[in-house]
């Protein structure tokens, strides 16, 4: 049975992850926040997005999100807040059983990047509140067709202004060339996660989606490190020779789908398994490729980090994001588009303007929407999925055969 054997590597780079926090100054980080800066003050860097992936992977959001809304959250505001907060609220985490830490460590520092939502800013400010904690956020400029250089002196100005905070909560006086550092570290992974990614690009594929969303750990949680640049390398070692063996996830590949918006955290494992028995590989995606941040140069740290930070794909304008997603379905040389219409998570569910149906209209290419959510599994019906996904597939299978 084909087996991607990091796997193991992985599980310990992130059992050594949670198990770095003690003794150490945490900053709390969204998950395209400006990890970098902060690790060049030393600080221990914690991600609450990655807690709420984890509460959805292990299916705990149902038993956490109705303490949220207790606490005047609505059941509709991103499923991620609504499960970390409430199992922050419960006092319990997946965090115990999986990687033995009794809590979420307590933040010195919090600090947001809007770039992806407004929602981070509550959610944050309400740990800020309850921790009297202070927080600082960068607020850069939204849906943008491309960064221009008003917008980039704006957002790498916001970046200069944490140093003092960073200063502050850490002790640490900023050190540009331990920022250069970390930055150059960051780059490095990034473009190692890149290449694991279009490993895909081969048939058969030696990683689908499903895969990439667990091995994704290291590239939101360890950017900056030597850790997640030694973790690349090995993988795409790893992958490169399934490639070379001609060894994949699939020993016939039928069709090449892209999945566009969230994951749906708790159904990874089904989800993996109905498309390898349709003989269908998911190999490309919106979400994995998010942590792609080909801007960051270390001799503009600012300006390059502040490029990178705002032109991710859920900050830019629908016309930009079109754009983008054609140039995956050729690289990747995709035979549909799956776009997940998220119940809670607006910003990256984009089918809700008609851009499946544009897409459709200038590709040809066959587009489906899977409603459901990324934690929140009520928002999910399987039964009635499961059959959209075999018919979508089925007629993607005719329609080659009618070419
Ligand atoms: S982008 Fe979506 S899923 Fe992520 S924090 Fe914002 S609302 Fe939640």
């Amino acid at each position: 049975m084909y087996q991607i054997k990091s796997t193991a590597l992985l599980k310990q780079v992130m059992r050594e992850y949670f198990q770095s926090f003690e003794g150490r100054k945490v900053a709390w980080c969204t998950s395209v926040g400006p990890a970098e800066l902060l690790r060049a003050f030393g600080f221990e860097v914690y991600f609450p997005e990655n807690h709420g992936a984890l509460i959805g992977a292990t299916r705990m959001a149902e038993r956490f999100i109705p303490a949220a809304t207790k606490a005047g959250f609505s059941g509709h505001v991103c499923s991620y807040t609504t499960s970390d907060i409430g199992a922050f609220l419960s006092g319990d985490s997946p965090l115990r059983k999986h990687y033995g830490m009794e809590e979420v460590p307590r933040p010195d520092l919090i600090v947001y990047n809007t770039n992806q939502c407004r929602e981070v800013e509550d959610w944050f400010h309400f740990y800020a509140r309850h921790f009297k904690c202070p927080i600082a956020g960068i607020h850069p400029p939204r849906h943008l067709h491309e960064v221009g250089s008003e917008e980039l002196r704006l957002v790498a100005a916001q970046f200069e202004q944490l140093i003092p905070v960073c200063e502050q909560a850490s002790g640490v006086r900023f050190d540009i060339d331990r920022y250069r550092e970390t930055l150059r570290l960051s780059q490095e992974a990034t473009g190692l996660w890149q290449q694991v990614l279009r490993t895909a690009i081969a048939s058969p594929p030696p990683l689908s989606f499903f895969d990439g969303v667990i091995h994704m750990g290291p590239i939101v949680v360890l950017r900056g490190t030597q850790q997640a640049v030694d973790y690349y390398q090995a993988l795409l070692a790893e992958l490169s020779a399934h490639v070379a063996e001609g060894k994949g996830i699939l020993k016939k590949e039928q069709s090449r789908i892209f999945w566009d918006g969230m994951p749906i955290w708790g159904k990874i494992r089904m989800l993996s398994d109905l498309f390898l028995q349709n003989n269908s590989a998911v190999v490309a995606s919106t979400y994995c490729n998010s942590w792609i941040f080909e801007d960051f140069d270390e001799q503009h740290p600012f300006e390059s980090a502040a490029l990178a930070y705002t032109r991710i794909f859920i900050n830019l304008s629908e016309d930009a994001k079109m754009k983008m997603l054609k140039k995956w379905i050729g690289e990747f040389r995709i035979d549909g588009v799956i776009f997940h219409d998220s119940k809670t998570c607006f910003h990256n569910s984009n089918s809700r303007f008609g851009m499946h149906l544009r897409l459709k209209e200038e590709t040809g290419i066959p587009v489906l929407v899977v409603e459901g959510d990324l934690c929140d599994l009520r928002f999910f019906s399987e039964g009635q999925s499961v059959t959209k996904i075999e018919t979508f597939l089925e007629q993607i299978e005719s329609r080659m055969y009618a070419h």
